[in-house]
């Protein structure tokens, strides 16, 4: 079955019961057992609960994985992965990584003795040379937010797997409907699913889907012993979410394509980073591996003072930190995003004061590009100099 279909109808088989089309919150967190050493299969609901199974089972199958995860954040369900490794243990890590996961790494995992080192995972040359006898995984960002920087998964697995070191992506701005990082040769996918999945602005969600079964064991392990799983409600808010997801990432990516090539010929822009674009340097890495580009991109004005009259005259799009959502949202990453990212890191990665990250929603584009297009005017007057 296409994924198309397999999304529409997330949890519509499942109650047999009722012929329910629309699968119910189940919010008890306690289980009547039949008897002694008998369970109906669920006990608490830290453990396992119905909603929570089907959206967990229905994720899996949409990553192609042997069973997923959901927790009550991206960044609960980074921590529950991160979990597998211990004191010791080393990371190499994409460059130009979220904040938040960057934030995670730096000032609570290296608390427990375990180092990353960032890496530009285009280059094997330089995995080989951050490799360290106590590697253990790398964690890919593909594209990375905001420079949109692709790594080539296959090439980076197979170069994992002569390691012996897991591969763990975070999936969050393609979603499954564009790459299936586990088919590529990935171990572990995590999301977002505040992001696309949801895709609504109105949930706070994450999600892991993992290979094989040992794996899969260990991650269920975690994932109860922390405790950061999804409430019921959530649940059954993501699963209605990504119900729409094929519709809403295809008029993401149509709007992001236009609006790009858009911006590429505006005279006040100078940069516009969009693996869409043929002149993207991973252009043919993305199309090989992925069946779509994600809505969210990145661009350049000529000068910094155009920052703060482009933010106050756009009135369509909202100026506001977060992606994935139906509503167009314009970020500042170096105030926003990318504060906590030392100025050192962000100036080498190319995050720096004229740079705006723009999450196009699916409003119609003409509305768009009119909406950009005067706020640049505006900003042109106000900085006449330029
Ligand atoms: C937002 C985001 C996260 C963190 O997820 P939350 O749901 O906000 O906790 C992690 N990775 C990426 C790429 C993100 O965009």
């Amino acid at each position: 079955m296409k994924i198309e279909s397999k999304l529409a109808q997330i949890g519509s088989t499942v109650d047999t019961k009722t012929g329910a089309v629309n699968f119910p919150i189940y919010s008890s967190t306690a289980f009547r057992h039949p008897g002694l050493g008998k369970s109906t299969g669920y006990d608490y609901i830290r453990t396992q609960s119905p909603t929570k199974q089907v959206l967990e089972e229905a994720f899996s199958e949409l990553e192609v994985g042997d069973a997923a995860f959901a927790c009550s954040s991206g960044m609960a369900a980074l921590q529950t992965v991160l979990s597998l490794f211990s004191q010791g243990d080393h990371l190499i890590v994409s460059l130009d990584l979220y904040g938040g996961t960057y934030r995670l790494l730096e000032q609570i995992m290296s608390r427990f003795g375990i180092t990353t080192t960032y890496a530009d995972m285009r280059s094997i040359e330089q995995l080989e040379s951050l490799y360290q006898p106590n590697t253990k995984a790398l964690l890919i960002e593909t594209p990375t937010n905001p420079l949109m920087m692709i790594t080539d998964i296959a090439k980076v697995s197979a170069w994992a797997k002569e390691k012996n070191i897991l591969v763990m992506v975070d999936n969050t701005l393609l979603t499954p409907f564009f790459q299936q990082p586990l088919k590529l040769g990935a171990d572990i996918v995590v999301h977002s699913a505040t992001k696309y999945l949801g895709g609504h602005n109105d949930v706070l969600a994450g999600l892991i889907a993992v290979k094989g079964e040992k794996l899969a064991e260990e991650i269920a392990f975690l994932h109860n012993s922390i405790g950061a799983v999804l409430s019921p409600h959530d649940c059954y808010l993501l699963m209605r979410g990504m119900k729409t997801l094929a519709l809403r990432m295809e008029r993401h990516q149509h709007n992001t394509q236009k609006i790009a090539e858009y911006l590429q010929t505006h005279p006040l822009i100078t940069d516009v980073y969009y693996p869409g674009l043929s002149s993207h340097p991973d252009y043919e890495i993305q199309k090989k591996q992925a069946t779509g580009n994600t809505g969210i991109f990145s661009f350049k004005v000529k000068h910094e003072s155009m920052i703060a009259p482009i933010l106050e005259h756009l009135t369509l799009i909202a100026f506001a930190e977060s992606l994935g959502g139906v509503e167009s949202l314009m970020t500042y990453p170096v105030m926003q995003t990318h504060m906590d990212i030392p100025e050192e890191i962000r100036n080498q990665i190319g995050v720096d004061h004229t740079l705006l990250r723009f999450s196009v929603g699916i409003e119609h584009v003409d509305d768009l590009i009119a909406d950009l297009a005067q706020a640049l005017d505006k900003a042109k007057e106000a900085c006449s100099s330029i």
